[in-house]
């Protein structure tokens, strides 16, 4: 049935040191838990379900897990990037300072996975005008960092209030993305016609359907929203993140990730409503990589 509207599944491979950093905790170490313990759970994951994946890593990490990309592209998943260094706010970099997050992050995962990088995912989804111009520029075919819904302006507040930074956070469109087109489209603005791959919501109030978000409404509400957007007919963008995959106590993680959402939560349960997520989609979807979807013609 290839008529059906297709789906990505897209995981983010931030690491603890990136993700404490993203809270303003700028001490912690660089850290390999994701790629010891989440990793070989995700592709474990993908495996079961018979679907492929697209991984966003960080380049920083390209070559010290070079065995894992391979693997990971010779299962048939997508290797993408997700910056060299997942600084933030990313679209404040100056022009030199981005040029290497874009062009740097490509070459080195290129060369690590043995496959040619086309995707760009930015830290915290932090992108304008002037970043998606610069990621066609480095080359890359398509773009997935565009959220578009209103939810994004009210998580912003809530960060900035609790935020040392203050005055960055806002660095990006976020009014401007709110009400972006939410169905995958070819950026007209941009030289070289880069793809953009929104994370998806639904459709008329723009809720997110994006892992995360479960963490936070209650389990009939997520998945109204993710019924809502299988019916829509549109292409489903589905993000996650490997600490859905992470376990606290367990996997020797950092505690002060424990504010992160769903940190809380045993691996068990965390594993279990990923896979049931995934499955439901995988059932109603035919699960692509958005390399897939692009050569093939049908992306946007
Ligand atoms: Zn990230």
């Amino acid at each position: 049935m290839n008529d059906r509207p297709y789906a990505v599944f897209s995981c983010d491979l931030d690491t603890v040191d990136r993700h404490l950093q993203g809270y303003g905790i700028d001490d912690a170490p660089a850290c390999d838990r994701i790629y010891r313990a989440a990793v070989p759970r995700l592709l474990e994951l993908f495996a079961e379900l018979g679907v492929p994946g697209v991984l966003f890593v960080i380049a920083r990490d390209a070559h010290a897990e070079r065995a894992l990309w391979r693997d990971a592209a010779a299962a048939g998943h997508e290797i993408a990037s997700h910056s060299l260094t997942h600084t933030q706010p990313f679209s404040t970099l100056d022009d030199e300072r981005l040029h290497t997050e874009l062009a740097e992050s490509r070459a080195r995962l290129s060369e690590a996975s043995g496959v040619e990088v086309i995707g760009f995912r930015a830290p915290a989804w932090d992108v304008t005008e002037r970043v998606l111009a610069m990621i066609a520029d480095c080359g890359y075919r398509y773009d997935a960092s565009v959220f578009p819904t209103p939810v994004l302006i009210a998580s912003r507040l809530a960060a900035y209030r609790r935020s040392a930074h203050k005055g960055s956070i806002f660095s990006m469109d976020l009014v401007g993305h709110a009400f972006a087109p939410a169905a995958p489209h070819r950026l007209r603005s941009v030289r070289n016609g880069l793809i953009e791959f929104p994370i998806s919501v639904t459709r008329w109030l723009r809720l997110p359907v994006y892992h995360t978000f479960s963490y936070f409404v209650p389990p009939w509400l997520f998945a109204r929203g993710l019924r809502s957007a299988l019916r829509s007919g549109r292409p489903l963008c589905y993000e996650f993140h490997a600490a859905d995959l992470l376990d606290l106590a367990h996997d020797g993680v950092d505690h002060r990730l424990d504010r992160h959402p769903g940190m809380q939560v045993p691996l068990a349960a965390k594993r279990a409503a990923l896979r049931d997520v995934l499955a439901t989609i995988a059932r109603e979807r035919r699960i692509v990589t958005y390399r897939q979807a692009i050569e093939e013609g049908i992306a946007a």
